[in-house]
């Protein structure tokens, strides 16, 4: 049976990036969405059905002064008939300040009459761009800036959690220590910013061949870590020698031809064993790798 109308409107409000509210003519709140709740903390059961001049969000101007009996713009546009925007700090169930963008536009039923009034609200700017400076911040401390490749601190984080399911479920996970051969002679060949190029090209190279649910980081110089989850020892050797034909067949054309092979020392996680251990066990693999002539995997 096709939901009534109410239910598909509720449906759209929720689903609004924004906040929205609307208001009866008695400024009484009946439909409080999902971002409202985000973003005030009151949910809608505390809210629905009360007046709004009941002061629960305590709007205040700008200059402080309360609003909600004097300047309330929901009273305003329904008194004008006119759509009203303002900024205003609403009262968090938290106890802080949030400023925020409002927007009301009265509504109207068929004879034209206001009969009540839908406030939208959305984070000033001020707040949003501090909120986006923080997760820029936030990803700067897991990002290689580089490669754009996760980091080694991220990396070690998700070899922790791979641990944790392994102990939890028994998923096995195995990891791959990837070093460039001879990586140093495309520095003292082709200069320092042409190294950092071929860094960027095999670390696309392996984000790009990936599995969703696989991990891949820098580790640090021209070395990454992949993460492999749920894998046995065969498909981890697969997963290898994909890396290993994908890197040799990459080519970098500017400023002139370049291509670099890469080792690479495999090693399934075993149980009781520390994150170290296992790196220590990847990173012998990867020296017997190049002792054993480079562009090659050991496992
Ligand atoms: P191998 O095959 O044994 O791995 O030889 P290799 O030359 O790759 O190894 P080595 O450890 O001797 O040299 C690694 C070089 O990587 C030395 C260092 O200057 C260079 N390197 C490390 N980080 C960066 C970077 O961010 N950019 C550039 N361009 N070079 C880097
Ligand atoms: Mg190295
Ligand atoms: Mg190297």
């Amino acid at each position: 049976m096709p939901g009534t109308h109410e239910d598909f409107c509720s449906t759209v409000l929720d689903n609004m990036f924004e906040a929205v509210y609307y208001v009866d003519r008695k400024r009484r709140i009946m439909h409080w969405n999902a971002a409202a709740e985000r973003m005030t903390g009151y949910t809608r059961h505390e809210v629905e059905g009360r007046v709004c001049a009941d002061n629960i969000l305590r709007h205040i101007s700008t200059d402080g002064t309360p609003i909600c009996h004097n300047g309330c713009p929901l009273q305003k546009a329904m008194e004008t008939g006119e759509v009203r925007e303002a900024e205003v700090f609403f009262h968090h169930r938290a106890g802080h300040r949030v400023p925020v963008h409002v927007r009301v536009t009265p509504i109207r039923d068929e004879s034209g009459e206001v009969v009540g009034a839908l406030e939208l609200f959305a984070k000033s700017k001020e707040e949003e761009t501090q909120e986006d400076l923080i997760n820029a911040l936030e990803n700067l401390a897991y990002i290689d800036e580089l490669t754009d490749l996760p980091n080694r601190r991220f990396t070690k984080i998700n070899i922790e959690t791979r641990y944790e399911e392994f102990k939890r479920y028994g998923w096995p996970f195995g990891i791959l220590f990837i070093d460039i051969d001879h990586f140093k002679d495309v520095n003292d060949a082709h200069g320092h910013d042409v190294g950092d190029a071929v860094l960027q090209m095999v670390g696309s190279t392996l984000k790009a061949n990936t599995r969703p649910f696989d991990h891949i980081g820098r580790w640090g110089g021209e070395e990454f870590v992949a993460v492999a989850t749920r894998v046995d020892l065969d498909t981890l050797a697969q997963i290898a020698q994909r890396f290993l034909f994908l890197v040799a067949a990459s080519t970098l054309d500017k400023p002139e031809k370049i291509n670099v092979t890469i080792s690479i020392g495999a090693a399934m996680a075993q149980e009781n064993e520390s994150m170290e251990d296992l790196i220590k066990r990847a990173d012998e693999k990867l020296y017997q790798a190049k002792e054993g002539g480079r562009n090659r995997v050991e496992i």
